[in-house]
């Protein structure tokens, strides 16, 4: 027993972020794990026993007289270690884990969980991101690290750098580097804010581009009172929307709105669409809002009132129209160029996390001081944790 009365052998783990996903995954690990998972579990058929690798369907019970239980599935992934999977949201998960720690189990966080399993410590950590993955694209990136593409990137790198060849991984690692947004798109969304003064039509841009693909589109939860933001996939890519002055109006803020905004959501957005009614033109709002972003994508929306032939530079404006759709497509690979300028193959070894693109850059600064022992320091570090 622990300090806090926990048997400090025996550990769980949520792997999966908390009421996010339809399906949630609970991890236990340590000697009596097998045990205590075996009080709650009742498969729906066959004996509790439970073979390492194989899926057991059945329901989490707190007691035999108790009809309530949670529908699960269980898998032991070692001799010590099952993962339960079970409904996503909060309550389920909660249940879960409250009935291991009643049982003895200490609750800790991914990182502790990861800490356990230095001999896979990036394939691990990789299996943390490929929960929050919502897309194919997505997932099949983060599949790739889990089956070591950027291990062996990275091992391949160290040997260079054994060899005395700087340059060789040098040019390996910023490679890497480039791949930062695949492996950002993929662990987190994208995020996109639509800016503008009122009017110009940023709300029915958004839900043109939520309409695009079908995508299940839902609102955030604790987003603040004036951004409106919604989550869509364009070209296999979670995408977070953001209209600006998604509360339309109030009196007093009425011709600031598109600014303000915009000054709080740039510094955190992926990309920024600065909206344009074609047919009244640029203004001064739209120059303070384009202060304010390095690349903003300008669009210029309700080209069906205009004639967009007698533009001035008109082939290389994005013109769209929410009214006909007309422009849409080239808006959407407008973004996805912004967003990911480096084209993605299956099989490519791409950083996931903050921790890896920072060893990574690590290493290069180390390379380019000349200092093979310390970029290799860095890329082990990579690997290890
Ligand atoms: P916001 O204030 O920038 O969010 O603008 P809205 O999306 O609310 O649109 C303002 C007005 O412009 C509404 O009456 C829309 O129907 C209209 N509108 C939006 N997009 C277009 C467009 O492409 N063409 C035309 N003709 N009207 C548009
Ligand atoms: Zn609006």
């Amino acid at each position: 027993m622990n300090a806090s009365g926990n048997d400090a052998a025996l550990q769980t783990c949520v792997l999966t972020p908390i009421g996010r996903g339809a399906i949630a995954t609970v991890a236990v690990r340590g000697a009596t794990a097998a045990e205590i998972v075996g009080k709650y579990f009742c498969p729906n058929a066959g004996s509790s026993h439970l073979p390492i690798d194989r899926i057991r369907y059945g329901v989490w019970s707190r007691d035999a007289d108790s009809a309530i239980g949670e529908s699960i599935v269980v898998c032991a992934t070692a001799e010590t270690e099952i993962e339960i999977h079970c409904h996503g949201g909060r309550a389920a998960v909660e249940a879960i884990v409250g009935d291991l720690v009643a049982s003895g189990a200490e609750r800790i966080g991914g990182d502790s969980w990861l800490q356990g399993r230095s001999d896979n410590f990036l394939s691990s950590e990789c299996q943390l991101a490929l929960a929050a993955t919502q897309t194919p694209t997505t997932a099949g990136i983060v599949l790739d690290q889990i089956r070591g593409a950027l291990a062996t990137a990275t091992q391949a790198a160290i040997e260079q750098l054994r060899s005395a060849n700087l340059e060789a991984a040098g040019q390996a690692i910023q490679t890497l580097i480039d791949r930062a947004p695949l492996g950002r798109g993929a662990s987190k969304p994208f995020r996109v804010v639509i800016a503008g003064p009122p009017n110009v039509g940023k709300s029915s841009l958004l839900n043109r581009l939520l309409g695009y693909d079908r995508a299940i589109a839902y609102d955030q939860p604790g987003t603040t009172r004036d951004v409106l933001s919604a989550r869509t996939t364009l070209g296999g890519w979670t995408i977070e929307l953001r209209d600006t002055a998604g509360i339309h109006e109030t009196a007093e803020a009425i011709e600031r709105e598109g600014v303000q905004s915009a000054r709080r959501e740039v510094q955190s957005a992926d990309a920024v669409l600065i909206v344009v009614d074609a047919s009244v033109g640029w203004t001064p709002e739209h120059d303070e809002i384009a202060k304010l972003v390095p690349n903003p994508i300008r669009v210029w929306n309700k080209a069906d009132l205009i004639d967009v032939e007698a533009m001035p530079d008109a082939a290389e404006k994005i013109f769209t129209s929410t009214l006909s759709q007309a422009g849409i497509d080239d808006l959407i690979a407008a973004i996805l160029q912004q967003l990911i300028p480096q084209p993605h193959a299956a099989g490519m070894a791409v950083p996931i996390t903050d921790r890896q693109l920072a060893c990574l850059q690590e290493a290069q600064a180390a390379i380019a001081s000349s200092d093979a022992t310390s970029a290799a320091v860095h890329l082990q570090r990579l690997l290890r944790g």
